[in-house]
């Protein structure tokens, strides 16, 4: 990047003294001297601490649906939060959150509300585990559910590490994972019937859930094939496995009743944070009611801060526009127009790509026409979508530098950002070096 952050390298030479990275999370770590320090977001534009703005479609990682700071929800939040910030007992308005969830969200017909994506995911495979007496969870490559222990296996090492694809080997993502959640994961490769099925036969019923993203949200928003995830659906009821339907990314973005209203696919249960709250702390899991109808009887569950009256606010203020508003929409619209813009651009240009994902949460590989799963988008042209990035975010758009991360849309992208940035990503392909 050209030296256009003076002062976001002072920060982050200031940030190294006192903070692991420099950063609160390492997925916000770029690298020394590239990694942008923020002053303010409003609608779809951030800018920088040197005062550079940018179309944000980080939308800090899909929390932000509406738009930076928005008016409505932000007013919901500081008229609520006058009145209690925490309690510790439970108040009207999340009885109103969790019966606009259940309205919104085809499989939830109970919810209890946590902070964050991780706890969500934490608290649905407890309940799974005690619903079944069962101890073992599947997960696909490439897929993250958070950072709780239990399924941060074989998020984003390298594919070669994953073993042959008919028995893959779950790679922990971090030191400090105890070695003895090993013999509780199995790693699947998304989208492939066979590997899911062969494993099933040999060890449904050890099984206590299958947790899936509905997408590869964390590997390019690559999409299920058809009948992929009704297949994990028919498999699940014939072994006795809980389908979890993790949908902290999808939820509330790619449809108001997320995965499940687009695919028409009811797991037994799902996870929900990001779109939920429009960027306040706030998460949920739910399902069917003889499952959480567990939790309290015997089964653990609970948190400080599960009814916090920001997030609670944030986030009955963002679904009452949500329900009430073309929001949705209007992404769709916009993101529609994103993909097919960004797909002429390159065969324009003569290079094989793959856009992926929803209008809403988007995504695109070079170098092929088709990625189906981890494995097969390790191989595309990553090394070149880093250098399209890095001259997008010069220039003022800005994706996140992981070419893992989808691109999210929100209400505020205008049709003019939409415009801006597929002339800067022309731009972009035209001068970049392949
Ligand atoms: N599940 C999915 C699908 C996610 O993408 C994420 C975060 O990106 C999480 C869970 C964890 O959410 P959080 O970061 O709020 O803990």
């Amino acid at each position: 990047m050209d030296g256009i952050r003076p002062k976001s390298k002072e920060m982050q030479a200031r940030a190294f003294k006192s903070i692991p990275l420099g950063v609160n999370s390492n997925f916000r770590y770029w690298g020394i001297d590239i990694t942008p320090y923020v002053d303010k977001a409003k609608g779809a534009y951030l800018w920088d601490v040197d005062g550079n703005r940018y179309i944000d479609y980080r939308m800090a990682f899909g929390p932000i649906i509406l738009g930076h700071a928005y008016d409505e929800v932000n007013a919901k939040v500081h008229e609520e939060i006058d009145r209690a910030v925490l309690c510790a007992m439970t108040n009207e308005l999340e009885l109103e959150l969790a019966e606009m969830i259940i309205d919104m969200c085809p499989c939830v017909e109970m919810v209890r509300l946590a902070c964050s994506g991780t706890e969500a995911t934490m608290h649905a495979l407890r309940v799974a585990r005690a619903y079944t007496g069962r101890e073992k969870i599947i997960k696909f490559e490439g897929m993250y559910h958070g950072f709780q222990d239990y399924t941060l296996f074989s998020t984003y090492a390298p594919v070669e590490a994953y073993g042959n694809i008919n028995n893959p080997i779950a790679i922990p993502s971090s030191s400090g994972i105890p070695k003895s959640l090993s013999d509780l994961i199995i790693t699947l490769p998304f989208n492939n019937f066979e590997v899911l099925d062969k494993v099933l036969r040999r060890s449904g019923n050890e099984i206590a859930a299958i947790i899936a993203e509905p997408c590869l949200g964390n590997c390019a928003a690559i999409e299920p094939i058809p009948g992929f995830l009704e297949f994990i659906r028919e498999k699940c009821t014939e072994y006795g496995i809980v389908f979890i339907l993790d949908e902290v990314k999808t939820g509330f973005r790619i449809a108001r009743g997320g995965a499940q209203e687009f695919y028409h696919i009811k797991p037994d249960m799902a996870t929900y944070a990001k779109a939920l709250g429009n960027g306040f702390p706030i998460a949920a899991f739910g399902g069917k009611k003889d499952i959480m109808s567990i939790i309290g009887k015997g089964v653990a569950q609970g948190g400080t801060y599960n009814n916090n009256k920001s997030g609670v606010a944030a986030a009955v203020a963002t679904l009452k526009l949500l329900k009430e508003k073309p929001i949705l929409e209007t992404i769709e619209t916009r993101g529609k127009k994103l993909m097919q813009g960004l797909k002429d651009i390159f065969e324009d240009a003569g290079i094989p790509v793959s856009v992926h994902g929803y209008p809403a949460m988007l995504s695109f590989a070079v170098g092929t026409e088709n990625v189906t799963g981890q494995r097969d988008w390790q191989g595309t042209e990553r090394e070149y979508y880093l250098r399209l990035a890095e001259y997008a975010i010069d220039r003022g758009v800005m994706p996140d530098y992981d070419p893992r991360e989808p691109w999210f849309l929100c209400y505020s992208h205008s049709e003019e950002d939409i415009n801006l940035t597929l002339n800067v990503m022309a731009d972009a392909v035209k001068h970049v070096k392949r």
